[in-house]
């Protein structure tokens, strides 16, 4: 094994940017998404649901197929620029391709819109039609899923006027936001010497080990916000106005709901997770008291949510770190470890720190040849291991896939479920991390991390869910002002931080960073983050309940999460997610945590 983090290696996808089979493989996705556009305005286009069912499925047949023909060259060749990109940001040739290959699939992404239409224009026909054996029937719930989300669309003409304005109205807007508050630096003084930092630094310091320097990097932070909230408060009118408006056009009830139906769940199931979630409020203001204590406080003030605690944890070397995930993956399933060990073998892991390499983690799936590459940052530290197992669980999630002989089409998994192996994964070499330490201080150290990570996914996620819902309400009837949106920030902390924090220190500016808020395609993009982790957490307790018996019918979802909505794969396991009983369960595995944090 080795003992440095190593690079990935991606010559098995291409053998390199200039390589020939890269650039036909590009050519070739452009010849057939026109030709594709040409089948659809030739043979497609004059169907109706009157059609032979049995003409009709020859046709979906053919379309299905060359579908995934064209997903699975497109999504090997952007994970291949994407992992060229990534790894390196100075290289421009990388950069260019990958900004012509976004081009090419633009295009591709308005047959799809033309044939999402058309599928709506037939659905009473789809079922007779897949009926039918064949590839179609194999891929019964996406062509169903486009029918009835076909319903949502505007005009053809407006749809594609809609796409055109966005480049000069909401994605402008959105990119006015990352560009002004990524431009934006502060100066703060550092042991001693003042420093000019860009503001994910400045944000970064909320969990330096020094309180003062964690109050003032606060207190700097307030203000330098407070100089920009103007344009962030108009790209966030702009881009929520513009979502009301396509919203109320394409006969959506509001914008909930087409976020729910990317997230594949229902009001009902929504609901019920966000009760469970509001009735472990008093549980995690607990554990935020119990951590003001540690510093003489009554209630934290907003600078010390991040802060650590303990000993600062044992340091790992990377071989370390991968005989600690392989012998705890090992003990949940053979085949897990096998994976796993696979992974770093044969270079699919690119763990080095380098200048022009993307900061955080991803995994990224290559369907050309059936595997995965995951990229992280690796320091060393504990969370670091954490993170490699996280990203292991989604390669292991891509591999059952991959086993299972998934098509692109049937692959295709929404965030709500995507996090289910990656935080199982988590999980298991979390809880073999906990039962193995002896020194109480060290012990302390690891629960605060997962706590805090608990506590934004739970508490926080909540408290983005209440402001986006009521930024989406009153921008119907008006603008708002970025006080106003300050004030809904702060209102909604209160509702779900409560007595835990101290109400003079809240983060009223919350909503100038995070880069969700204005992200156009996709609203609420918060929900779902509580729902990986509970959904993870309720099925690892399931696991600890059943033990290798849980393995092949996990293995089995895994395989399937592209192909029902949440609740009929959750069924399959016994879980109703529509009952608050199956969220309670899972918030007791957080509950375990801050017993034992207040304990120590
Ligand atoms: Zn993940």
């Amino acid at each position: 094994m080795l003992s440095t983090p190593p690079r990935w290696d991606l010559s098995n996808i291409y053998s390199g940017l200039d390589a020939s089979e890269l650039k036909a493989d590009m050519q070739w996705i452009t010849d057939e998404g026109e030709s594709i556009n040409v089948y659809y305005q030739k043979e497609l286009a004059p169907l109706t649901s009157t059609a032979e069912p049995e003409v009709l499925a020859g046709h979906l047949d053919k379309l299905v197929e060359r579908l995934n023909q064209i997903y699975l060259k497109a999504g090997t060749i952007g994970a291949y620029l994407h992992g060229c990109v990534a790894t390196d940001s100075y290289d421009a040739e990388a950069m260019r391709m990958n900004s012509r290959f976004g081009i090419i699939m633009v295009q591709v992404q308005n047959v799809s819109t033309k044939l999402e239409a058309w599928l709506g224009k037939i659905s009473k026909a789809l079922p007779q039609a897949l009926a039918i054996d064949g590839i179609a029937k194999a891929h019964s719930f996406f062509l169903k899923e486009a029918a009835e989300q076909s319903q949502y669309l505007m005009s053809e003409a407006e749809e594609m006027l809609a796409g055109e304005l966005s480049l000069s109205g909401a994605r402008a807007w959105s990119q006015l936001q990352g560009t002004v508050t990524s431009q934006k630096t502060a100066e703060i003084d550092l042991d001693g010497e003042v420093k000019t930092l860009p503001m994910p630094a400045i944000i970064n310091l909320h969990g330096h080990s020094d309180e003062d320097v964690r109050r003032r990097a606060y207190e700097i932070e307030m203000q330098a916000w407070e100089t920009i909230k103007e344009p962030l408060a108009a790209a966030m009118n702009g881009i929520k106005g513009t979502v009301n408006t396509l919203n109320s056009h394409r006969g959506r009830k509001d914008a909930l709901h087409s976020a729910l139906d990317m997230a594949r769940i229902d009001r009902q199931t929504l609901d019920a997770m966000m009760g469970a979630m509001q009735d472990s409020f008093p549980m995690f203001r607990k554990y935020f008291r119990a951590k003001a204590k540690r510093f003489g406080q009554e209630q934290l003030p907003w600078w010390n949510l991040f802060a650590p605690a303990g000993k600062a944890g044992k340091t790992y070397t990377f071989s370390e770190a991968t005989n600690l995930i392989l012998k705890n993956f090992a003990v949940f399933s053979p085949e897990l470890k096998d994976f796993a060990q696979g992974a770093f073998e044969n270079n699919w892991i690119d763990a080095e720190q380098r200048s022009g390499k993307r900061g955080g983690a991803f995994c990224m799936s290559v369907p050309g040849v059936k595997g995965s590459r995951i990229l992280c940052n690796f320091d060393g530290s504990l969370d670091q291991v954490m993170t490699m197992a996280h990203e292991l669980g989604h390669g292991f999630h891509n591999y059952c896939m991959f086993q299972a002989g998934k098509t692109e089409l049937q692959r295709s998994t929404p965030m709500t479920m995507a996090e289910t192996a990656s935080i199982m994964c988590e999980t298991i070499v979390f809880d073999a991390i906990v039962s193995q330490v002896k020194d109480p201080q060290e012990e302390l150290a690891i629960l605060e991390t997962a706590l805090i990570s608990d506590s934004q996914v739970i508490v926080d996620i909540y408290s983005r869910f209440l402001f986006e819902k009521e930024v989406f309400e009153r921008r119907e009837k008006s603008d708002l002002s970025a006080d106003e949106l300050c004030e809904i920030m702060e209102n909604a902390q209160k509702a779900t931080f409560g007595d835990g924090v101290d109400e003079r220190y809240l983060h009223k500016f919350m909503w100038t960073w995070k880069p969700h808020y204005y992200r156009y395609g996709l609203s609420f993009y918060n929900f779902p983050y509580a729902f990986g982790l509970l959904f993870g957490a309720g099925l690892y307790a399931i696991y600890k309940e059943r033990g290798d018996a849980f393995i092949p019918e996990y293995k089995q979802l895994l395989a399937s999460t592209g192909e029902g909505t949440a609740a009929d794969l959750a069924k399959r396991f016994g879980i109703d997610i529509r009952e608050r009983k199956f969220w309670e369960e899972s918030l007791k595995v957080v509950e375990g945590r801050i017993d034992r944090y207040i304990e120590l």
